[in-house]
């Protein structure tokens, strides 16, 4: 996940110091404690509301659970901003609001050992492939073995796509960036009786 801090205009050098401090977020925990900020802050006679009325964060998530786009979340507190790392449920806002499958509830349609055992031995080939290969261009190379007009393959990666075990990266204008997977994948895997 990757994130930028939005800081008000006029906003002095020594707070915007500050607040990039206040923001600063690294392995899964904010770097700097609030009590040495609040230390900082007291020296230049301000308060944590300061910080939080001159700036916030956006949050830019890879994939949206449902519909796979990447999205972003805008966070005006810390707590906000754990709240969106930490939760299992990463969905965009416009999902949120419109699609039938988020009033199920996500968890329901996260990948379980089943989905992996109902797989074709075809789908499961490839599937295991593009675990093993990973790199875009080594799937385009053995799975589809350089045809990337080859329909059957495709609908293969759909079928894995619908299922929720695979979805596909892709740049701002649409090309394929990568071919993602949960990392529960692996794990389920391991645990399904085939060759
Ligand atoms: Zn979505």
């Amino acid at each position: 996940m990757e994130y930028e801090i939005v800081i008000s205009h006029k906003t002095s050098k020594d707070l915007v110091a500050v607040i990039s401090k206040y923001w600063s977020f690294k392995d899964e925990g904010f770097v700097y404690s609030i009590e040495n900020i609040n230390k900082e802050l007291s020296r230049l006679k301000y308060t944590q509301s300061t910080i939080l009325d001159k700036s916030h964060c956006i949050l830019h998530f890879s994939n949206c659970t449902l519909c796979f786009s990447s999205y972003e979340k805008i966070v005006t507190s810390r707590k906000e901003f754990l709240n969106e790392v930490n939760s299992q449920e990463r969905v965009c806002n416009p999902c949120q609001s419109y699609s039938p499958k988020y009033l199920e509830g996500v968890s329901t349609i996260f990948p379980t050992q089943e989905s992996i055992d109902e797989l074709s031995d075809l789908e499961y080939r490839v599937l295991i492939g593009i675990i093993q290969l990973r790199d875009k261009m080594l799937i385009y190379k053995h799975i589809f073995n350089n045809d990337l007009e080859n329909q059957e393959i495709w609908k293969i990666i759909n079928m894995l796509q619908k299922k929720r075990i695979i979805w596909i990266e892709r740049t701002n204008d649409y090309k394929i960036k990568s071919f993602k997977f949960s990392e529960k994948i692996p794990e389920l895997i391991k645990n399904t009786q085939r060759n």
